[in-house]
């Protein structure tokens, strides 16, 4: 066998091809050995006994069920099987293993490495894998090619082929020897060496052992030549080895062996392959929805200070509106101020300086009566005006109080009475209740009936002014009518206009229903009219407000 290995080296085949062929003709040969030597009926097999390495993941080792498991041991027990042997298999140190196949304890070893030097010792069989050598250095460490790791501290394994290796190899590296892996990366990870000789699989498997903890380990290929492992036998078990490989090529033709190795090695690469992509997936995953989650907010943020915007906008034109409103209906009102005003003025002017001069009398008289007159005037068009500005500004407070309405009606009716100097007209009141208490400003209240009734009586000739009032709506209904004038239909809707009068010559400031108007907008009532001219006027308003004892 040895010579075999020789032979086909010296041929000038590369050395891989030169083991794999090694392996193969010696397999042929022992194959066909065996067969003829069976054929001579040597001594039957009864009983054998197989080790395996105890350290060495994923080919043999023990799970976490305390149960001996792995590639070889797979592949081992299903050739075992095939061969029809009655086998024992246990797992020990590796320096036992190979010390119990020195004494014969051991039949088989199930995995061993093929090397010139254990030729010798050792029949090889076909049921083997070939192994690639990695250097594993501390995930932390500044070493990057293997050729750094010259003259640097390497464990390895005692008596694996990385000892043989290390020696042909790489002489300048400091050798550690460690009893197996385990130990291996012990003194790795403590920092005693600076990388340890492991088997390619070996540091993919503790690197996924790693994977759920922390990926401590890095791997960088070794210029080491791969090497072949095989099921080997004692040389003189020609017998065994040939029914091993008989039973090897069988599995292997029935595809065992390769639902073996993707058992093991197969599955693993397409799920790291497969959970590389999962990753991928779910950080692209991630992102698209970082992405959405950020255009949301954007578009919602965006939406919002629009509607903002827009909003301002709006409240801005409508402030405009009003500021333009409100300096249009001043400059209005200090228009038909000064001529209002200037109209009593003049007068009172001119007719003093004609009193002055007059010597009459009786036209002295009437001047004054018209000087009088037109102050009276003058004052009632600034008490009014005052009074105005103070309820629209709102500078008056209402100020509500509980008062009996009833009363209050009955004491404004008997005033109008006493002040009725017109003959032809009659004032009459409706009191509908002996007792009306209410919550409201009273003043403001008698303000507006006054200024109603004074209304009537002033544009009636002659017939009728009724006052009257009601509960209703949870305030009070009030009305004044009257059979005078009336108004027309154009006028009536400028009636509560400031200074309008429908007739410029009547008496009167032209405020009057200007200011009830502004006193029910403020207690948020409602004031109106209803007129048919020639037949008279209906005023009516409505003023909210608590109502407790109505009888
Ligand atoms: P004034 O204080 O000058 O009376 P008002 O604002 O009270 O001013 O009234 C405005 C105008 O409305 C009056 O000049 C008059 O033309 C008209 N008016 C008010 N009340 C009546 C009524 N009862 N009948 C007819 N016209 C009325």
């Amino acid at each position: 066998m040895k010579g075999l290995f020789c032979k086909i080296k010296s041929l000038g085949i590369g050395k891989d091809y030169a083991v794999s062929l090694s392996l193969f003709f010696g397999g042929c040969f022992f194959f066909l050995f065996g067969n003829l030597s069976s054929a001579g009926a040597k001594t039957p097999i009864e009983k054998i006994r197989a080790v395996g390495d105890l350290n060495y993941p994923p080919y043999s080792f023990i799970d976490k069920n305390g149960k001996i498991c792995g590639y070889n041991v797979d592949i081992a027990k299903a050739v075992f099987k095939e061969a029809e042997l009655d086998y024992t298999l246990d797992l020990t140190h590796w320096q036992n293993c190979l010390r119990q196949f020195d004494t014969r304890e051991a039949d088989v070893i199930i995995r061993i490495g093929y090397s010139n030097n254990r030729l010798d010792e050792y029949a090889y069989s076909f049921a083997s894998i070939l192994v690639y050598y990695d250097f594993v250095l501390p995930d932390s460490s500044l070493i990057k090619t293997s050729k750094e790791l010259q003259g640097k501290r390497i464990a390895v394994v005692k008596d694996y082929i990385s000892e043989e290796y290390m020696q042909l190899h790489y002489l300048t590296e400091k050798v550690v020897l460690v009893a197996d892996y385990k130990e291996g990366l012990a003194v790795l990870r403590r920092g005693e060496v600076d990388a340890l000789i492991c088997d390619r699989k070996t540091v993919e498997y503790y690197r996924r052992l790693h994977q759920t903890d922390k990926a401590d380990l890095r791997a960088i290929p070794s210029n080491l030549p791969p090497f072949e492992c095989a099921i080997a036998t004692h040389l003189d078990q020609t017998e065994l080895l040939a029914k091993l490989d008989a039973a090897y090529f069988r599995l292997k033709d029935k595809g065992v062996l390769d639902e073996i190795y993707n058992r093991w090695f197969g599955e693993f690469y397409y799920a790291r392959q497969y959970q590389l992509l999962v990753y991928l997936f779910a950080f692209v995953a991630f992102i698209c929805l970082v992405v959405f989650v950020f255009l949301f907010f954007l578009r919602r943020n965006i939406r919002i200070a629009t509607k903002q915007l827009r909003d301002s906008q709006a409240s801005l034109l409508q402030e405009k509106e009003k500021a333009v409103r409100a300096d249009r209906l001043k400059s209005q009102f200090l228009a038909n101020m000064s001529h209002e005003v200037r109209t009593p003025l003049n007068a009172i002017v001119g007719f003093s300086q004609l009193l002055v001069q007059e010597e009459c009398a009786e036209v002295k008289e009437e001047y004054a009566e018209l000087i009088t007159t037109n102050t009276q005037l003058l004052l009632a068009i600034f008490g009014d005006i005052l009074d105005l500005s103070k309820i629209e500004s709102g500078v008056i407070d209402f100020a509500s109080q509980h008062f009996d309405f009833a009363l209050l009606f009955q004491s404004l009716e008997q005033t109008f009475q006493q002040g009725m100097k017109k003959e032809g007209v009659e004032l009459l009141a409706i009191h509908p209740y002996e007792t009306c208490v209410i919550c409201a400003d009273q003043q403001r209240l008698s303000q507006v009936i006054t200024n109603l009734v004074m209304n009537a009586i002033k544009f009636t000739p002659q017939g009728r002014v009724e006052m009257g009032y009601r509960v209703k709506d949870q305030g009070i209904y009030g009305y004044v009518k009257d059979t005078g004038i009336g108004i027309q239909e154009a006028s009536v809707e400028k009636l509560f206009d400031r200074f309008y009068k429908v007739d410029q010559f009547s008496q009167g400031t032209g405020l009057g229903l200007s200011i009830c108007k502004a006193i029910m907008d403020s207690c948020h009532g409602e004031i109106g009219v209803e007129s048919t001219y020639g037949d008279g006027s209906l005023f009516w308003f409505f003023y909210p407000c608590e109502l407790e004892t109505v009888s």
